[in-house]
């Protein structure tokens, strides 16, 4: 399972994401971030990118193990956190 502290940093970093160009509120962060409590409003029904097991099983099940996948998400995390977080 995927560890996520529900930082919301990737959430408050979409700009780039074509995937999530309609999410962005212009300031690159998702419209339906909750800003209070840094979750997502409509988790149960999120966009495939945001959903790292359905992205796993979709696009990556042949190219790697789903623990190299969490791995490389986790990178990912790390360096949002690296770069925002003081
Ligand atoms: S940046 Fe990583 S840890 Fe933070 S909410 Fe996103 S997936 Fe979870
Ligand atoms: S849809 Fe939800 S999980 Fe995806 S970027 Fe927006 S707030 Fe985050």
């Amino acid at each position: 399972m995927f560890n996520c502290d529900c930082c919301g940093l990737c959430c408050r970093h979409i700009s780039g994401i074509k995937m999530l160009e309609a999410f962005d509120d212009r300031t690159g962060t998702c419209i339906y971030l909750d800003r209070d409590n840094d979750l997502c409003t409509i988790y149960d029904s999120r966009p495939v990118i945001c959903n790292i097991d359905a992205m796993y099983d979709i696009f990556f099940s042949r190219k790697m193990t789903r623990e190299e996948f969490y791995a490389m998400n986790r990178e990912s995390c790390m360096r949002l956190k690296r770069e925002h977080e003081s």
